[in-house]
């Protein structure tokens, strides 16, 4: 039996998940765009997906954009919304963006500049924290996006968003739309009180979620867009989803995004609480057993309780290779990754680390294990149980 802990990477889809897909697969089958009585059906599932994904994100069901996954999502953000303010509301071809943020937003953001863009990307702390200071010194009144993600994939930590002096004051006072990439957060952290960030006169206006990372299903996303916010839509056709988005819309994905969404928000107090003990106890135990086997083993990211995700732990390993480690561990049966495994094939050094300050020694020895809905205490178990083992060989 395989102990997984790489709910970052990816979730297994929840059952309830399954059981609301499952009519969408294999009864109500039409397209959604057909006027016939199948199509409406297929249609009518799709809006209820619709009114309970915003009832869970706290914005309207016209808001929102339902995509292929938390990539297509930041796309569209990055390549959709901000040359749109540009074209309708004349701000300058300018991007700000953080050195911490997914390749699926700094990609785009990379394009933007092939483009002519100026993209200002802001450097973080060493714990991962955008410095909001210098966010201050670069964002303008003539700044078209500025895109923060809302918690980062590789080391957990929570960014300063909300609150007086946060990302989101900064962008709404400086009359800028701000896209936050909330793949890592949504499921356990507030979205409701993130979209309440923003207004039609600026602050948190785009928010990206994708299926896969909270029980959903992978390939199945959406984009929250604030209604008033321009959009240029990147896959142009059908003109679906109000022509943001074209294609015929996946509506059993769409219902498992919703149902994904929903189950998630009604457990949340309860989840964080208990995603947290585990974490707690994980990272406990893996700084004794580094402790013991003398690595001078320590977390990467924010501490515990200090904005950083419940589920999440991330460490370095100075003097041994991570992928070892990683490999002693699967061979033990525990499935954990390095920061970076779900976003790159290559052995680079992770980006995220290199910008907290780490050496790229440092930097290649992480080893990451995330918990989410089906983790248990026999899961963390199984990783203290294996990681002396895993210590021991990867050090010969
Ligand atoms: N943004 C973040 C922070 C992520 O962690 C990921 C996935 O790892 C993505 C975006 C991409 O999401 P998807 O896999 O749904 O395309």
């Amino acid at each position: 039996m395989t102990h997984y802990l790489d709910h970052a990477a990816t979730s297994p889809p929840t059952r309830e998940v399954l059981e609301a897909v499952w009519p969408y697969l294999v009864q109500v089958t039409a397209n959604p765009a057909s006027v016939h009585t199948p199509g409406q059906q297929a249609r009518d599932g799709l809006e209820r997906a619709r009114a309970a994904a915003a009832a869970a994100l706290g914005c309207r069901p016209g808001e929102v954009v339902f995509t292929s996954g938390g990539t297509e999502a930041d796309g569209l953000a990055v390549l959709g919304v901000a040359p749109a303010v540009v074209a309708s509301r004349g701000r300058e071809r300018h991007l700000v963006t953080t050195a911490v943020e997914h390749a699926a937003v700094l990609e785009p953001a990379r394009e933007l500049e092939r483009r002519g863009w100026r993209v200002d990307v802001v450097g973080v702390d060493g714990e991962g924290r955008v410095d909001v200071a210098a966010l201050a010194e670069v964002v303008t009144e003539r700044t078209a996006l500025v895109s923060v993600m809302h918690a980062n994939n590789e080391v957990g930590t929570v960014q300063p968003l909300a609150g007086p002096g946060g990302v989101a004051e900064l962008c709404a006072q400086r009359g800028v739309a701000l896209h936050v990439d909330a793949v890592q957060s949504a499921g356990v952290l507030d979205l409701p009180g993130l979209w309440a960030l923003g207004s039609s006169a600026g602050g948190v206006a785009a928010v990206s979620v994708s299926a896969h990372k909270l029980g959903g299903l992978r390939g199945s996303g959406l984009l929250a867009v604030r209604s008033g916010t321009p959009l240029e839509p990147l896959a142009l056709g059908g003109g679906q989803e109000r022509g943001r988005r074209s294609g015929t819309v996946d509506v059993a994905s769409a219902v498992g995004l919703a149902t994904a969404l929903a189950g998630a928000a009604a457990r949340r107090e309860h989840e964080v609480a208990r995603l947290a003990g585990l974490r707690d106890r994980l990272v406990a135990g893996v700084l004794r057993a580094g402790a013991a086997a003398g690595v001078d083993v320590s977390l990467t990211g924010a501490a515990p309780g200090a904005g950083r995700l419940p589920g999440h732990a991330s460490f370095v390993l100075p003097g041994l290779s991570g992928e070892l480690v990683l490999a002693e561990l699967d061979l033990a049966g525990v499935a954990c990754s390095s920061g970076s495994a779900c976003s790159a094939d290559s052995d680079d050094a992770s980006h995220v680390l290199l910008a907290m300050g780490l050496s790229e020694d440092a930097a290649r020895t992480s080893v990451r294990a995330t918990l989410g809905w089906s983790s248990t205490e026999a899961d963390v178990d199984a990783l203290l149980e294996a990681l002396p083992t895993a210590l021991a060989r990867a050090q010969r």
